[in-house]
This record gives C-alpha cells, structure tokens and sequence, in this order.
C-alpha cells in the first residue's frame, strides 16, 4: 500500500525500535563508501547486540541489496516512520 509507510501493517514493521531504525540510517548516512555488502549494517546490529538476519532480510524485502541502497530505498520511505512519535 502506497502512502502507508507512517501507519504500517504489522507484519510490514522492521525488526527494530524506531530510535534503532533511525540510529541505522543516520550511521550509514556517515558512511562514504559502500562496497555493495551489508558491512556496516552488520556492524551496527552486532555493536549493539541485534540479531542481524531479521534485520537483513527485512532490509531486503524493502528493496536494499547492500548499505548504500538502504539509505536510497529505504530511508527514503521509511524515514517518516523513523522519525515519528514512538
Ligand atoms: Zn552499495
């Protein structure tokens, strides 16, 4: 569902608190290069503790195959979400 992304069905939330999702971004956003892993992301999750493949694979599902493509498809649409009130 289009437009859905502030109010999302349960099974479409990410594995993540919304501070989680948005410390992700942010941390990424300070990344330059990307060598078309999920290095950083990987890194991220296990620095605090996460468990990495719900993450992954949810990151996927939204359309990223590495860390650069999660800022650029999934940041872009789940920003909002992020960012709202918990
Ligand atoms: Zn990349």
């Amino acid at each position: 569902m289009p437009g859905s992304y502030l109010s999302p069905a349960p099974q479409d939330l990410p594995p993540l608190k919304k501070h989680e999702l948005r410390e992700l971004f942010e941390h990424l956003d300070t990344r330059s290069t990307c060598d078309h892993t999920f290095a950083h992301t990987t890194q991220f999750l296990e620095r605090r503790d996460i468990a990495t493949e719900p993450v992954l694979a949810w990151l996927q599902m939204n359309g990223a195959g590495c860390d650069c493509e999660v800022i650029f498809n999934v940041a872009a649409n789940w920003d909002a979400w992020a960012l709202s009130p918990e």
